[in-house]
């Protein structure tokens, strides 16, 4: 018997799996590519929200958890993932600086904005305003760490790559059978997939859309990541990423036309210099209605439980989240009440069983 399945590896999966081998337990992943938030995000880490200059959630704590969780990483994997990158924070007016420099100045901010105003060297960017800096910010090559992290699991015969199929689930007290294997427990983490899953599908997981380019521009030559109404971030010579969008109705993983023109209309308007679309992905950020992860046990099945709702911030979330979850199960630790999926259980659960 093994002590663990976990279903889906994206970030939040495994981030699980890491947690679990510094438990010593034994797991089996079930992973296939229904979902691919993880491969194709921008992969940025950044303490505050750019938009209302206030802290993320938990973002100070959840920093201190995942710098050194992707450095062990690195150093496992044998693979680059952590590039510091600095945060440009576009400046749109004089208004705009001077909100900046009042957030500069609060408790919590202080230490993640630069109180300087930064000017644009850059001829070919549009920013008359200038910039303000985001302080200990980077970026994680989140689809180098899927390839390394499954290369592995599959080097150590702990991944299935196929579909998992909730109908031959059979959950008893003490253990749980799926197709040959019998384990303790079961954790899934699918994404916005979770949305087919029997035992949480009750949950109120939605969708937000992403989409990117990736765009050349020789002549642009920025190192930094620019913020302005979309994201431009430096990805490899020459080359940038550029968004992301947010979009509420679409579930699937097709990147658009419509997705596109609104991007290059963005860009346009930050850029002075000729590039060339080379690029375009797409994927569904697994979000919740109160922006909160949703991690937990089962409110009837004490041995299966889920850790998703990332939102856009899976990066700095997921090592977070796991660390508490696995604590839960393992050491009867405490989740975070804002995260814990029994906060759902009076409103929607209800008694229903899968
Ligand atoms: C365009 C875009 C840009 C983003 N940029 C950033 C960013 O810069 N910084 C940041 O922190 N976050 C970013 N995000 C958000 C981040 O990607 C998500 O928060 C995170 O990847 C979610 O991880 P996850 O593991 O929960 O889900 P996923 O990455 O979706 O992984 C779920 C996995 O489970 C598998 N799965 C599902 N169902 C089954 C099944 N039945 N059987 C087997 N396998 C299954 C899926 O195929 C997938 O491999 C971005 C997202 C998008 C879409």
């Amino acid at each position: 018997m093994l002590d663990y399945l976990v279903v889906g590896l994206g970030i939040a999966g495994v981030s699980i799996c890491e947690e679990l081998e510094k438990k010593k337990k034994s797991y089996r992943v079930i992973n296939d590519v229904s979902q691919v938030a993880t491969l194709v995000a921008g992969g940025l880490y950044n303490p505050v929200i750019l938009k209302r200059f206030t802290l993320a959630w938990k973002a100070e704590e959840q920093l201190k958890i995942a710098i050194p969780f992707y450095k062990s990483l690195e150093q496992k994997l044998n693979v680059q993932l952590d590039y510091k990158l600095p945060i440009f924070r576009r400046f749109a007016s004089i208004e705009e600086q001077n909100l900046w420099f009042e957030a500069s100045d609060k408790a919590g901010l202080s230490a993640f904005l630069s109180p300087k105003l930064l000017k644009n060297h850059n001829p070919y960017i549009n920013a008359p305003y200038g910039y303000g800096q985001v302080l200990h910010t980077g970026r994680i090559d989140t689809a180098l760490l899927l390839k390394s992290y499954e290369s592995r699991l599959v080097s150590e015969n702990k991944l299935l790559s196929e579909t998992f199929d909730y109908n031959l689930l059979n959950i008893h007290r003490e253990y749980i059978t799926y197709q040959g294997l019998t384990v303790k427990k079961i954790i899934f983490s699918e994404g916005f997939s979770m949305k087919k899953n029997p035992f949480f599908k009750y949950l109120p997981l939605t969708s937000t859309k992403g989409e990117y380019l990736t765009v050349k521009a020789p002549e642009l030559r920025e190192s930094n990541a620019i913020k302005s109404s979309i994201f431009l971030i430096p990805w490899e010579k020459d080359v940038y990423r550029v968004g992301a969008t947010y979009k509420w109705k679409d579930i699937s993983n097709q990147p658009t036309e419509a997705s596109k023109t609104e991007l290059l209309q963005k860009l346009d308007s930050i850029l002075k210099c000729d590039y060339e679309v080379i690029d375009q992905v797409a994927g569904i950020r697994p979000t919740v209605v109160d922006r909160r992860p949703l991690v937990g046990e089962h409110p009837v099945y004490k041995n299966v439980f889920a850790l998703n709702g990332l939102g856009s911030r899976g990066v700095l979330i997921a090592p977070f989240a796991s660390i508490q979850l696995i604590n839960y199960i393992e050491q009867n630790g405490d989740i975070d009440v804002e995260m814990n999926i029994h906060r759902f259980t009076e409103k929607y659960f209800k008694g229903l069983h899968p």
